[in-house]
């Protein structure tokens, strides 16, 4: 079923909401849109200005490295002071109820833990662009640090303990999966009997195996998102609208 009005689709995913016992939500960068970030495919995203940097060729050539971190400096400029929206808000509502075990999110901007979810409710898919790490000995680095010492010299950074290359800690093209992240949410996936898909437009892959499996596993499938996506027709329930609109009497 596809429920465009908003009063109607606050209602029907109310009652979703109350006939379950173990919600999982899957977020996408729609839900972060009204917080000023902006998503990846929509017109004139930032994301899509230039040809992304592969992660092969991040670790081979400096030069591409030093690429890499001039854009990610770019894009922070234009979201890193965002702060949660009313969709954030509201899964933290259902997470603090009981009712949602876990947020899977593709989301790189940190926005779920800021809304008030610990750390072990939430599976980030595509890692988080808030701290960066040594992809040879796993030290964590601070943006503001590598930004800094970046800013004074040009040089691409190296880790302060061991000298290996320093990433966003964001998962690039060609980068593998994180394994215990795609476990995790694979566990709370087949686990659950409600399955929200929340701004996402479903194509970036394995990601977007999660809802599918949901459906496999018997969970209930709800969709939302501004436009349609490649998996409406396995949904229970597709709801077309505006997340913040349609999630903000969830949020109390
Ligand atoms: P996407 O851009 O492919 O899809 C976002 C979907 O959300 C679109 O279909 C769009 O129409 C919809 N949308 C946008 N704002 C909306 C709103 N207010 N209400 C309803 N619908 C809305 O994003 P994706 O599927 O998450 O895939 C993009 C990839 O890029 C992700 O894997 C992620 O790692 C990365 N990314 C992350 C962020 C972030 O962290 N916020 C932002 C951009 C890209």
């Amino acid at each position: 079923m596809i429920v465009n009005q908003i009063g109607e689709a606050r209602t029907a995913l109310h009652e979703l909401i109350e006939q379950s016992e173990n919600i999982v939500a899957f977020t996408g960068a729609g839900i972060s849109t009204e917080c000023g970030v902006p998503d990846f495919r929509s017109k004139d995203s930032p994301w899509l200005r230039y040809k992304p940097i592969e992660f092969d060729l991040f670790m081979s050539d400096v030069l591409m490295r030093e690429e890499a971190w001039r854009r990610k400096f770019a894009l922070d400029d234009i979201y890193s002071m965002a702060q949660p929206g009313r969709g954030h808000y509201a899964l933290a509502n259902l997470v603090r109820q009981g009712k949602m075990s876990s947020i899977i999110t593709q989301n790189i901007d940190n926005l779920h833990q800021l809304s008030g979810v610990d750390d072990e409710h939430i599976i980030e898919l595509h890692g988080n662009g808030t701290y960066a790490t040594c992809l040879s000995c796993g030290l964590r680095h601070e943006i503001a640090d590598v930004r800094r010492a970046f800013e004074a010299s040009g040089a691409a950074p190296e880790c302060r303990s061991c000298g290996g290359p320093v990433k966003s800690a964001t998962i690039s093209f060609g980068q593998a999966m994180p394994e215990e992240a795609m476990q995790k949410a694979h566990k709370a996936t087949q686990a659950c009997d409600l399955f929200l898909a929340i701004g996402s437009s479903l194509v970036v892959y394995p990601a977007a195996a999660f809802p599918l499996l949901a459906t496999q596993n018997q969970a209930r499938l709800v969709i939302l998102n501004g436009e349609p996506t490649p998996l409406d027709s396995e949904a229970d329930l597709v709801l077309r609208g505006d997340i913040g609109d349609i999630l903000e009497p969830f949020a109390s």
